[in-house]
């Protein structure tokens, strides 16, 4: 059985597949490790050795990391600025001076010219401490303006942004509409071209930008006219540098959030704002591309975000599970709570692992890393989700207070409430959970929709189908059988010593989860597409394997560099252990599950049929006017340009 949504909704989403689909990267120019694992290549000497910084890059991390430590420590309360949902200025310029603003803008356009691995060092120290000055900064850089103008600016574009950028004027990056969240192909955005061709004027309304309330330079994506190919309409999606001085643009709104209470992020309108051709980005058509392409290394900032405020919060877990005693002993000797610790633990070594190893990848230039990359940050924003949680549950009732009132009853102040608000959003930005799955399977499948992909097509005539179907054929034949040869027994992966079984069940089982996706294309064909749990279990454990791989490389690292201490060992092992027993389940339920049956409840509900089960409530109409309230009002007294340094 496969589930295609209704027919109304087939053209629409068919024009989402194809502007999707358009703007993937094609080509794998270097390889990826994960790619291989899903086509039942265990490859570990993409991993192995574990990427090491060089000293001299460490050095330069170090120094940094020490000032920035003092200014976090001395300047910035983020109780209070979670309180006053403000960003004191005085912090904003001292973040610019210390040069926090222009870490990942190159040297020669006057930035710091930071490694991924320095970049990414500074934001886990900093979202272990403030979440919302690490959005801040995330935003301006990871996916504002530098990333993109670095990747796809013109030599004009970069000598006229970067030295301002780096002087401190902020930057935002606009995809979001109303009607725009995970599907762009909705965009309402425009940008016409002025008939002599030298301007382009934008309309439409972004949603939710961060930083977009107080940006000087923002990246906007809007449609450009669609192209005709072969009689077919093709949407263009492009990207602009806008101003924020450009007459007709408006900070309509500032969003306030259930986290992340310091950012500035707002609903922002443009007007007939004219733009010069020469703030086009890239090339027409291209826009979209350029916000993937940008993602793909943006997204790495999630992971070591997520890492520091695991970090914190397994400090703080464990110092309370010590502190606190109930029914005669410390809560962390009761072996639920101990349990929580081992897991957290364990499970922050591999999203370090991963952390660094996807960080150091991107620094290499030698893997492609669009797959790692997305399966880091799935990965670690989950894991962070749940580790704050459960650190919350750790806290018990003090872990619902938050640090004011804790504080102002004489308690340690430990912000684990704030972390949770914080944390929560991070499994929705920069691409949702399930839309990063969907683009992992897609990339997962990749190496099977080069060769049969037009089997899989309903439309492709069957004399097409034919010719693919002999290529495939041949291929399948040499490939297929290996996927279950008995290749892993031992003495193979010995000289991993304790990791070795670790090591052997991953290869099995990338050669296990190559021949389960060989089967589902050809169980399901073209309705693989909507199997989105089957494809989720697969994705996820394609994430397990990764990071037991990452854990195992890291560890071994860390013993080459201090033999004495067996603890990454440990930490290691522990994880691996879990991962397997999660693979394993993952495996059973591949075609062994309760999804068909789940899909039609869900209609049911969805159409209303069980809406007594809503009884008891009280009846609410959520639907409101538009209120403008003080509080929503973007701040005046603040203007937006408070924050830029003197620039030109
Ligand atoms: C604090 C904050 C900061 C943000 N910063 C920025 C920014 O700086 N710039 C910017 O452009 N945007 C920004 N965003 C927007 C953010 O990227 C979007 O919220 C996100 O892309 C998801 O879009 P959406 O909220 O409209 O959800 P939707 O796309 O409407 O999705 C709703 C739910 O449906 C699921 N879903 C959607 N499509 C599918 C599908 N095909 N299959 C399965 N499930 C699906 C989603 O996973 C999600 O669970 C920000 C949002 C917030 C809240």
């Amino acid at each position: 059985m496969t589930f295609r949504p209704p027919k109304s909704s087939d053209k629409k989403a068919k024009e989402a597949m194809e502007l999707a689909e358009a703007s993937r990267e094609t080509d794998w120019q270097h390889p990826s490790f994960l790619a291989e694992l899903f086509m039942g290549r265990f490859q570990p000497n993409l991993i192995f050795p574990f990427p090491e910084q060089s000293s001299e890059d460490r050095e330069v991390g170090d120094k940094f990391l020490e000032k920035v430590e003092s200014f976090l420590k001395e300047r910035v309360d983020p109780d209070e600025i979670d309180r006053t949902r403000e960003i004191p200025d005085d912090v904003l310029r001292g973040l610019i001076e210390l040069g926090c603003f222009r870490m990942k803008i190159p040297a020669e356009y006057g930035g710091l010219g930071f490694s991924q691995v320095n970049y990414n060092r500074a934001m886990a120290m900093i979202s272990s401490y403030c979440g919302s000055t690490a959005v801040f900064l995330s935003a301006h850089q990871s996916i504002g303006a530098p990333q993109p103008l670095k990747m796809f600016g013109s030599e004009e574009q970069k000598k006229k942004y970067l030295p301002r950028l780096a002087e401190g004027a902020i930057s935002a990056f606009a995809l979001t509409e109303p009607g725009v969240g995970s599907d762009p192909a909705k965009m309402l955005t425009t940008a016409t071209p002025s008939p002599d061709g030298k301007t382009y004027v934008i309309n439409g309304l972004k949603q939710w930008c961060t930083n977009g309330p107080v940006s000087d330079i923002i990246i906007v994506m809007a449609k450009t006219p669609s192209k005709w190919v072969d009689g077919k309409e093709k949407k263009q999606i492009s990207a602009f540098i806008v101003e924020k001085d450009m007459p007709g643009f408006e900070v309509r709104h500032r969003c306030d959030f259930m986290g992340l209470k310091g950012i500035q992020n707002g609903l922002l309108n443009f007007n007939n704002v004219v733009v010069p051709k020469e703030n086009l980005l890239w090339e027409e058509g291209k826009g979209l591309k350029l916000a993937l392409v940008t993602l793909n290394t943006g997204r790495l900032t999630l992971p070591a975000a997520c890492s520091g405020m695991v970090k914190a919060c397994l400090r703080m877990a464990r110092e309370w599970s010590n502190e606190r005693e109930q029914w005669g002993r410390a809560i962390g000797k009761h072996e639920a709570v101990a349990s929580k610790i081992a897991r957290m633990s364990s499970t922050l070594f591999a999203m370090e692992s991963i952390t660094w190893l996807t960080s150091g990848m991107a620094d290499t230039g030698q893997h492609d890393i669009r797959l790692e990359a997305a399966m880091a940050k799935l990965f670690c924003t989950e894991a962070a989700w749940h580790f704050t949680d459960e650190t919350v549950q750790i806290r018990g009732g003090r872990g619902y207070e938050t640090a004011d009132s804790l504080r102002a009853r004489g308690e340690k102040a430990y912000p684990v409430e704030r972390m949770l608000r914080d944390a929560r959003i991070n499994t929705i930005i920069e691409g949702t959970s399930e839309i990063m799955r969907l683009f992992i399977a897609r990339e997962a499948l990749d190496g099977h929709m080069r060769l049969a992909g037009d089997i899989l097509k309903p439309k492709i005539p069957w004399g097409r189908k034919a010719v693919c179907a002999a290529k495939a054929g041949i291929y399948y034949a040499g490939w297929y059988p290996k996927q279950w040869l008995p290749l892993d027994v031992f003495p193979k992966f010995v000289h991993h010593g304790q990791f070795g079984k670790h090591m052997r069940f991953i290869s099995q089982s990338s050669r296990k989860t190559a021949r389960n996706i060989f089967h589902a294309m050809m169980r399901y064909q073209a309705g693989l597409e909507h199997k989105q749990i089957l494809l989720a279990r697969i994705v996820d454990i394609g994430a397990d394997l990764f990071a037991m791989t990452a854990s195992i490389a890291n560890a071994e690292r860390m013993l080459a560099a201090n033999p004495d201490d067996r603890s990454p060992l440990a930490l290691a092992d522990a994880f691996c252990r879990q991962a397997t027993r999660r693979v394993n389940h993952k495996f059973r339920a591949l075609f062994n599950n309760d999804d068909a049956s789940e899909y039609r409840l869900a209609r049911e509900v969805l159409k209303g049929e069980m809406e007594w089960l809503e009884d008891g409530i009280v009846d609410v109409d959520y639907s409101t006017e538009h209120v403008e309230t003080e509080e929503s009002k973007p701040d005046e007294a603040v203007p937006p340009s408070r924050v830029a340094m003197p620039v030109g």
